[in-house]
């Protein structure tokens, strides 16, 4: 049995057998070749190489076609590399006089070159593992002759295990077979994490190498609320979780009583619950769940896993589905927050001609980005517009950070807004426009911000990362990032009373307020609107249905005298779990 201890990211316990992601997926073989059928099998190297260069180039004709020159100029690295005479020798002479198998020979040199990519100082240099990687991967599959298993075509139910998993790459795991998953890699705020609290699967990220460890096939517990996960579990420990899923699996089917109750408190205080979504569809389900509207809509998700920009009508289309199921219930369409972990892989930013950034999260991200790329940006709100003539649409612009940059974009708006208009386009004219409160600087300017939008939606994945300079999806730094650190509490302390008195609409839509825990603590400091996953809905509501505002007041004073993240979560814990101590299991 092996216990690895990871970051807990998504709720939940997941008991299931092993897929690894990745290296493992390709059989290659290790036995070595007869001498005499060495040159057979360099010529089958030969011609996987020459297929191999061959697939690649009609995928660059593909794009150029679609996108134009400059953006088939990605190809160029991996088609140098795959043609290097270099290359070729040294995988040929691992055939020739090591006899190994072709796609041994091929596994062992471009391991070796990313290898020494790896290790060059220049960051330019180091982007290249992944391509020598991709180029590998391309290499065997034309070998073995087979496409790469992909867990998007999965068959049966299995823990995925992955050194990384992209935002779009876990939301394109089938929620039908993949009961949790496990990456090697991750902080607690990257998109991946939040991806899989949306789709509701347990996971655990950050753990750090392991995958060597384990084979495809074992049985593998993932605790995705203590970020521990089980290789191989012995019969007590896997009795002991057997037990504890069960009885997560009651209290879900106890929380559905609440679907159709308000989310009031026992003194009588509404406080109203919305959901986050990343996917169209997912609205479907936050209203299964009872929520009162859309909080949040990640529209950046329109953007990844693929490779073509999309059109002002599939926007459209997207908005309108959302609308359908919500009905008269408000939407926010948050405007693409693209950037930081969010690359709709390497084709956009060269497209848009971006510049490596050596701090993607302080650079040219989101609401800059829009700015930048007028076209992008104005698409989008055409869209968004349009849509606003079918239903209770917002709109809200992520990571502002001046209030140029607020201005900027509700000058775009405006423009858009006449753009239609003059086309006779309807659109709703007085929709709501507000911004998310995510960078330290607007909880500083709040007074500033406030007479100029309609409402305000605090972002605390952002806000506690900027405020406690930790990389938000950094595993190494992952015990600065923790939303009941001190400073982060006051700044929120500071937003919410800024706002009430400003009569401004505030609600909180970060990780933060999807998590019991911090659920007395926010009501206490005067939060009412909490924008949540699907998933955590009903327990809020039941956190939210089982005290009182005064009990909340009186624990967040206490919380605001203490002076260390740690002391504050056990606290929060502690009386969370005083009132409802079926919540224990949360760490
Ligand atoms: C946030 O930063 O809290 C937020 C809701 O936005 P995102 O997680 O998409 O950056
Ligand atoms: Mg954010």
């Amino acid at each position: 049995m092996l216990r690895l201890q990871g970051i807990a990211v998504s709720s939940g316990i997941a008991i299931g057998e092993a897929m690894v992601l990745g290296r493992e997926t390709f059989d290659v073989p290790d036995h070595l070749i007869e001498g005499t059928a060495v040159e057979e099998e360099i010529r089958r190297f030969r011609e996987a190489l020459e297929s191999a260069v061959g697939e690649l180039s009609r995928q660059r004709d593909a794009v150029i076609r679609e996108l134009g020159q400059r953006s088939g100029s990605i190809f160029n690295a991996h088609l140098e590399i795959l043609q290097d005479a270099k290359l070729r020798e040294d995988i040929e002479s691992l055939i020739r006089e090591r006899h190994h198998a072709p796609e041994r020979a091929v596994s062992r040199v471009l391991r070796r070159y990313a290898d020494v990519f790896r290790r060059l100082p220049n960051p330019n240099f180091a982007e290249r593992v992944n391509d020598v990687y991709d180029i590998e991967r391309l290499l065997l599959r034309s070998l073995l002759g087979q496409p790469h298993r992909e867990v998007f075509e999965l068959q049966s139910p299995v823990v995925v295990l992955a050194a990384n998993l992209t935002p779009s790459e876990t939301a394109r795991l089938d929620r039908r077979f993949v009961q949790g998953f496990v990456t090697e890699t991750g902080g607690p705020g990257g998109h991946t994490a939040i991806v899989a609290q949306g789709l509701g699967i347990p996971a655990v990220v950050g753990t750090g190498p392991f995958l060597g460890e384990v084979s495809g096939g074992d049985t593998i517990i993932v605790d995705g609320d203590r970020g521990l996960v089980i290789v191989s579990p012995d019969n007590v420990t896997l009795e002991e979780y057997r037990a504890q899923s069960r009885a997560i699996a009651a209290l879900q089917v106890e929380l559905r009583d609440l679907r159709g109750l308000p989310a009031e408190t026992r003194d009588g205080t509404r406080i109203h619950l919305l959901g986050n979504i990343e996917f169209p569809q997912e609205a479907e389900t936050c209203l299964e769940q009872g929520a009162e509207g859309i909080g949040l809509y990640r529209t950046e998700f329109l953007y990844l896993g693929r490779s073509t920009l999309p059109q002002e009508e599939e926007h459209y289309q997207a908005y309108c589905q959302v609308i359908r199921s919500m009905g008269d219930r408000p939407v926010t369409v948050r405007t693409f927050d693209l950037g930081a972990d969010k690359v709709p892989h390497e084709w956009l930013p060269r497209q848009l001609g971006w510049e490596t950034e050596s701090n993607p999260c302080l650079g040219l991200r989101s609401i800059r980005l829009a700015l930048r790329h007028l076209p992008l940006f104005r698409s989008q709100l055409r869209a968004i517009l349009r849509a606003s003539a079918l239903g209770r649409v917002e709109i809200m612009f992520p990571l502002i950070a001046t209030l140029a940059e607020l201005r900027q974009a509700k000058f775009v708006v405006a423009d858009v807004m006449e753009e239609l208009a003059e086309a006779g386009i309807p659109f709703r004219r007085e929709i709501p426009i507000g911004m998310m409160v995510e960078v330290p600087s607007t909880v500083v300017m709040l007074d500033r911000f406030l007479p100029e939008v309609d409402f305000i939606s605090i972002g605390t994945n952002d806000l506690l990362q900027y405020t406690m300079a930790v990389d938000r999806t950094n595993r190494a730094v992952v015990s600065l990032y923790n939303a009941a650190e001190p400073a982060l509490i006051r700044l929120l302390s500071q937003a919410l009373a800024t706002a009430q008195e400003h009569g401004v609409p505030v609600g909180l839509c970060g990780q933060m307020s999807s998590s019991p825990i911090y659920t007395m603590l926010l009501i206490g400091l005067g939060l009412r609107q909490f924008s949540v996953t699907a998933g955590a809905i009903l327990e809020i509501k039941k956190v939210c249905r089982s005290v009182t505002v005064a009990q909340c007041r009186m624990v967040a004073k206490r919380a605001m005298e203490m002076e260390n993240a740690r002391d504050i979560r056990a606290y929060l814990r502690e009386e969370l779990v005083s009132i409802l101590p079926e919540f224990s299991r949360l760490p």
